[in-house]
């Protein structure tokens, strides 16, 4: 019975045994996965800590190159600020050098170099003041193929002038650039040939209507200013009609028109070719009259007066004239009537 109570006891304390031996199993089991769950994740930790470590040194080192490179920026923007600053230096000494060239020669040129003084203009005869004067003039029988040339002249020079024309045939179409050069577009005669345009009054008419037309044709202009051939003094016309001038000077001046002679003659008409100096010569002679009409050719031939002209116009300029192209108030300047 002892016996049977022992094995008894014995089996339950081996069976005890067992149940403390199962429970620490698996207890120990069960922290050895807990344990290896924390080992994992402390794994992981360590392995999140290590590659943040790795991404803040390669923060770090690309922080650093863009530092840098932002350096290296400023230093190659300050080396190109200074090599623009010399440059600017450079310019500035050179401008300098040129401005106080440039005064030395001007002080020379202001001593050493003076403008010749322009000759003092002769006064003119009776000593009257040229400065007061109005210098019109006037271009006969154009135009022709020296028109363009005169037109230059007058261009370049600033000065207005007054061109008395005839059928010029060809040359016609310069009309146009009289006018549309401000000159004075005026009548003289269509065909210039004395003895058909002085035959008769009835002819002398004709005459003066075909120009006018013409010049109307050409360029729109219808003008009541006229210059008689050869002048309202001219002896010519006797031969071919008594008396003509002295009637026709009357009847135009009936007819509205205004015709004007000259006080002054370039003398460019006295046959063959007559020297550029003598006519400079000859426009030189001033009359007293402040109306000063200067009496011109506009001709294929007048090759001397186109040459003369500019220093026509110098001389006047210098003597301070003004100069104008002929207008319905301009004074009529007339000669005497002589048939
Ligand atoms: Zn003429």
């Amino acid at each position: 019975m002892k016996a049977v109570k022992q094995n008894s006891i014995l089996k339950g304390v081996l069976i005890g045994c067992a149940a403390v031996i199962l429970i620490l199993s698996v207890v120990l089991a069960v922290t050895a996965v807990k344990n290896k769950n924390l080992r994992a994740s402390g794994d992981s930790a360590a392995q999140a800590y290590s590659s943040l470590s790795e991404e803040n040194a390669s923060l770090s080192e690309a922080r650093a190159k863009e530092a840098e490179s932002y350096q290296k920026q400023i230093d190659e923007q300050n080396a190109m600020f200074s090599s623009e600053k010399d440059a600017l230096h450079q310019t500035i000494a050179d401008l300098n050098k040129q401005i106080s060239i440039k005064r030395a020669s001007e002080a020379a040129a202001a001593t050493a170099h003076l403008p010749p003084t322009p000759a003092p203009v002769p006064a003119p005869a009776g000593g009257t003041d040229l400065s007061a004067k109005t210098i019109y003039l006037t271009f006969d029988d154009g135009p022709s193929a020296r028109t363009p040339e005169v037109l230059q002249i007058l261009a370049d020079n600033g000065v207005k002038a007054t061109f008395f024309v005839k059928n010029g045939g060809k040359y016609n179409h310069y009309m146009q650039d009289i006018v549309a050069q401000g000159h004075t577009i005026a009548l003289h005669t269509y065909s210039h040939t004395y003895s058909s345009v002085y035959a008769s009054d009835e002819a002398y008419l004709n005459d003066l209507q075909q120009i006018s037309d013409l010049v109307y044709n050409e360029t729109g202009v219808r003008t009541e200013i006229m210059r008689f051939p050869g002048g309202s003094s001219n002896t010519v016309s006797r031969k071919y009609n008594s008396g003509i001038m002295s009637r026709m000077t009357q009847k135009v001046t009936e007819m509205g028109y205004l015709y004007y002679d000259w006080n002054l003659s370039s003398g460019d008409a006295s046959g063959g070719t007559v020297p550029a100096s003598t006519i400079i010569n000859n426009c030189r002679k001033v009359p007293r009259n402040n109306t000063v009409i200067v009496l011109m050719h506009d001709a294929g031939d007048k090759r001397t007066t186109v040459e003369a002209l500019p220093e026509v116009i110098a001389y006047y300029k210098a003597a301070g004239c003004k100069f104008a192209a002929i207008d319905k108030n301009t004074p009529q300047i007339h000669q005497k009537v002589a048939n």
